[in-house]
């Protein structure tokens, strides 16, 4: 039911003094489900099912990717649906909110407002006690330990990547929102042995933040990682002319749609990196998905 395996190919202008690059296509896992949600929704639907789960109350912001996902989830196992949303400072009818509200009534939003963000998890699990069916609270971007065994199936499918291609890989680089997709790699390659260097673009927040979740998720803190921040746009969700100019640059050279959130961002400073490090030997660059949200941006 849950396809969790997508191929990995050669980029064509990437630098290629002693280091060869390629992407895995995780964003062609899912249409209207980014590659590492549908990886953590593997694992999280079949527990919510299996635990009798009627009503899920989604934690997001409007135009987030895993609300959208979430709703589609829902709707598809008839689960009830309550989403507390932060309040945007305008709401448009936009973007991943538009087509979230395809699957959304009115009714079953709870907008928060910004300042009593910061209480968005009390205020879900209040909202838990008053359901008459049995609900679970879905942590903003599905980051819950259930969706782990999920996630790590980001590492053995890069395994099984390169049985086909007949080598390995000496550097992976993967971008991080909640940091859960990341964690889950960092572990699934620790627990199979795998000795790639694991190069994390921080878009959300910062180290210490990321490896205090690294405690709480996996309960130590591996040394296969380094972590690296944007260099450019480097607000979560802020969007320059360097980004732009990478979404184009993806789309002409690599033939590759890359979102100016996740995916455009990671590509450019993968490559900033590996050409400042001189990197060596076999790169990969993780394409977790985020397409959706691209039509609602100006590249000009
Ligand atoms: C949610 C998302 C991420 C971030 O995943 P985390 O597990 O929260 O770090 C990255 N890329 C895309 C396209 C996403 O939708």
């Amino acid at each position: 039911m849950w396809n969790l395996s997508s191929r990995v190919h050669r980029l064509n202008h990437f630098p290629d003094a002693g280091v060869n690059c390629f992407v895995k296509r995780d964003d062609e896992l899912g249409c209207g489900i980014s590659g590492s949600k549908l990886r953590k929704y593997a694992s999280l639907f079949p527990y919510l099912i299996e635990q009798g789960i009627q009503h899920l109350i989604i934690i997001a912001g409007p135009q987030s990717n895993n609300l959208l996902a979430a709703l589609q989830l829902a709707r598809e196992f008839q689960l009830k649906v309550t989403a507390f949303l932060i309040e945007p400072w305008k709401l448009e009818l936009q973007g991943n909110y538009k087509l979230s509200r395809l699957f959304l009534e009115e009714h079953e939003i709870v907008w928060v407002s910004r300042d009593q963000w910061q209480n968005v998890n009390e205020l879900a699990h209040t909202h838990l006690l008053t359901l008459k069916e049995p609900g679970f609270v879905l942590q903003e971007g599905a980051s819950v330990p259930e969706a782990m065994s999920g996630a790590i199936s980001l590492a053995n499918d890069i395994m099984i990547n390169e049985q086909t291609l007949g080598f390995s890989f000496q550097h992976i680089f993967i971008d991080s929102g909640t940091g859960f997709s990341a964690s889950a790699l960092i572990k699934g390659l620790t627990q199979l042995n795998h000795r790639a260097q694991v190069y994390v673009v921080l878009l959300a927040e910062n180290e210490l933040i990321f490896r205090n979740k690294l405690t709480q998720w996996l309960g130590f803190i591996p040394q296969n990682f380094i972590c690296l921040y944007p260099t450019t746009a480097r607000a979560f969700g802020s969007v320059n002319q360097t980004i732009k100019n990478e979404v184009k640059r993806m789309a002409r050279e690599e033939g590759i749609l890359a979102d100016p959130i996740y995916a455009a961002k990671l590509f450019y400073e993968a490559r900033k990196y590996i050409n400042t490090h001189q990197l060596k030997g076999n790169a990969l660059i993780i394409h977790s998905g985020g397409t959706l949200t691209m039509p609602g941006f100006s590249y000009q």
